[in-house]
This record gives C-alpha cells, structure tokens and sequence, in this order.
C-alpha cells in the first residue's frame, strides 16, 4: 500500500461488549498516528448512545450542527384510512386504528416509504430533531466529529450516519464504533476499510469477540484483534484468533499504571509515550494487509 492510500484508510474500533477498552484504544491509536505523522488523522466517536471519547481526548468543540429526520404528518381531511401506509412501514411507526391514524415518532426511520405509498398524497413529511454532531480539534491537531442521538431517541442510524459524513478523503480516520453486535455497530463498521476489535482474554470475552468477527465477516470487512488486560483469564482467545486465522494486532497488559490513567481520563499514548510505536505498529500492520 503506498503512501496516498494510507492516509485515506478508515479504520472502525468495535467490541463485542462495553468495557473492554475500545475508546482507550481508538483515542490511543489517533493520538499516537498524529504523533508520529505530524497531523492528518481524525477520530469520529460514532457512539452516539453513550459517547466518551471526547472525556478522553478533550477537543475544542468549535461547531455544532443538529441533525434532523422527516417523518410523515397526515392530512385527516385528505386521509381515507385505507391503512396502505401502515402495510408500507416495516418499522410499525404508523398504524390505522378505525378511523384514527397513529403515528410513532420514536420508532420512525425516516424512509419515507408511507408518503411514497398514499395513493391520495395525504402525507407530509416533517423535520423531527435526533440528536447532535458536535466537531473540533484536540491539543495534538487531530479533527475530532462526534455525535449524541436525543435522550429516548430509539434509533441512532441517521446521527451516526451524519458522523460519517464527515470522513474526510485526505486524513488517516479513526472510528469508535459502538459496543455490541447490533444495527448501531454494524451501521458504524460497514464501508471501513478495517475494523479492530478490542477483548478481554476471558470466556466471556470470547463469547463476544465471536459475535462481533461473525458480524465483519458477514459484512465483508476485514479485522484484527487488539487483546487489552492481557494477563488475566485464559488462552481461549489466543487459541480462537489461531483457528480463526486472526491476527492479534497488539497486547495491552493488565497493569496498575494504565487503569490508572484511564480513570484519570488520559489515552495511553499521553500518558505513555512507549506505547506511540506499538500503536503506530498496528496500523502498519492493517496497512500492510497483513490481516488478510
Ligand atoms: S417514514 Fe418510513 S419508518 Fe417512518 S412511518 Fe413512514 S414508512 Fe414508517
Ligand atoms: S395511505 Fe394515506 S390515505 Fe391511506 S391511511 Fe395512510 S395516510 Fe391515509
């Protein structure tokens, strides 16, 4: 891979689980490129349910833009309670009831599909407040965008969405994905060119580290295993990433010193300026395709 085709390399951090470091480790990661490289790296926090990387990296925030979704708004008078808008949504977030029509805001995607459907126009479609995108810069340079759906707001697609419209061609992009396995994750991996994915060398670290390479797999994107707490637990992890042909990318050692710069909220390559190359490694290695 030349040098060009680095710096456009987006790379997602995912887990199968909250808590197992993915935020250290994709704060770290940006922290440490943009160490090395002199700038050109951004990090997107595409956590939007319970974003934290921002306590880490603490950026300025210099802009802030509201994202919205349109959901549809019916015409009574027009209405024929004919129930085709109901049949049309696969969300139920519109339901004919006699003669009234219910709609769901909450549970609405914005697809559009029921005003599409009214055979009489009855429907319009109006602007709904979600959530927020806030973007600024760190004390290193690295662009910071991260996004924060509304409180009770079910669906966090369309903020996440509106992060990721923000990658940028010309910089190294540093994903944090949302934990787990489910829609949110998948909608933040899907398109990245790697997705790391952080675990604890523990049974239930491999539980879910198996539900989340199932989850690449399926949609096509190519990963590698960041194995934090090494130490504890067992070697099932070690033994699955063998079987499974998945490179471990990096070992973070259970120690002391590191939860303790964690809790103070310092990414690991502030706090310790050693662990700037053993990051830098794992890109070159995703870089180099050597997790193919
Ligand atoms: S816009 Fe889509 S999700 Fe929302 S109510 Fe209409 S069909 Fe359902
Ligand atoms: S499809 Fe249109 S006319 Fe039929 S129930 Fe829905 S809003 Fe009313």
């Amino acid at each position: 891979m030349n040098e060009t085709a680095k710096h456009k390399l987006t790379i997602s951090v995912a887990a199968g689980k909250g808590g197992t470091g993915k935020t250290l480790v994709a704060t770290s990661l940006a922290v440490a490129l943009q160490h090395r490289n002199g700038g050109g790296v951004q990090l997107l926090d595409c956590d939007v349910e319970e974003p934290n990387a921002d306590l880490l990296l603490q950026p300025r925030l210099e802009h802030q833009e509201d994202v919205h979704i349109l959901v549809p708004e019916v015409d009574l008078d027009v209405c024929t309670r004919c129930g085709t808008c109901a049949r049309a949504c696969e969300f139920s977030a519109i339901a004919v009831i006699r003669q009234a029509v219910l709609t769901f805001p909450e549970l609405c995607a914005g697809c559009g599909v029921c005003s599409y459907a009214c055979p009489v126009k009855a429907i319009t479609e109006v602007e709904r407040h979600v959530g927020v995108v806030d973007a600024g810069e760190t004390e290193e340079g690295i662009a910071f965008v991260g996004g924060r759906v509304d409180v009770g707001e079910q669906r966090s697609g369309p903020v996440t969405k509106a992060v990721k419209q923000h990658i940028a061609d010309d910089l190294i992009t540093i994903i944090d994905a949302p934990p787990g396995t489910s829609c949110p994750m998948q909608e933040t991996i899907e398109d990245t060119d790697y997705c790391v994915l952080v675990t604890e060398p523990t049974p239930f670290g491999l539980s879910d580290l198996g539900a989340a390479v199932e989850t690449c797999r399926a949609l096509e994107v190519p990963c590698g295993v960041i194995i934090n707490r090494d130490g504890v637990g067992d070697a099932g992890v070690d033994q699955y990433c063998a079987e499974e042909e998945l490179p471990v990318l990096l070992r973070i050692p259970q120690q002391r010193k590191i939860a303790e710069a964690y809790s103070r909220g310092d990414t690991l390559t502030r706090a310790f300026a050693e662990w700037v190359e053993p990051l830098c490694n794992v890109f070159e290695q995703i870089a180099a395709g050597q997790e193919v």
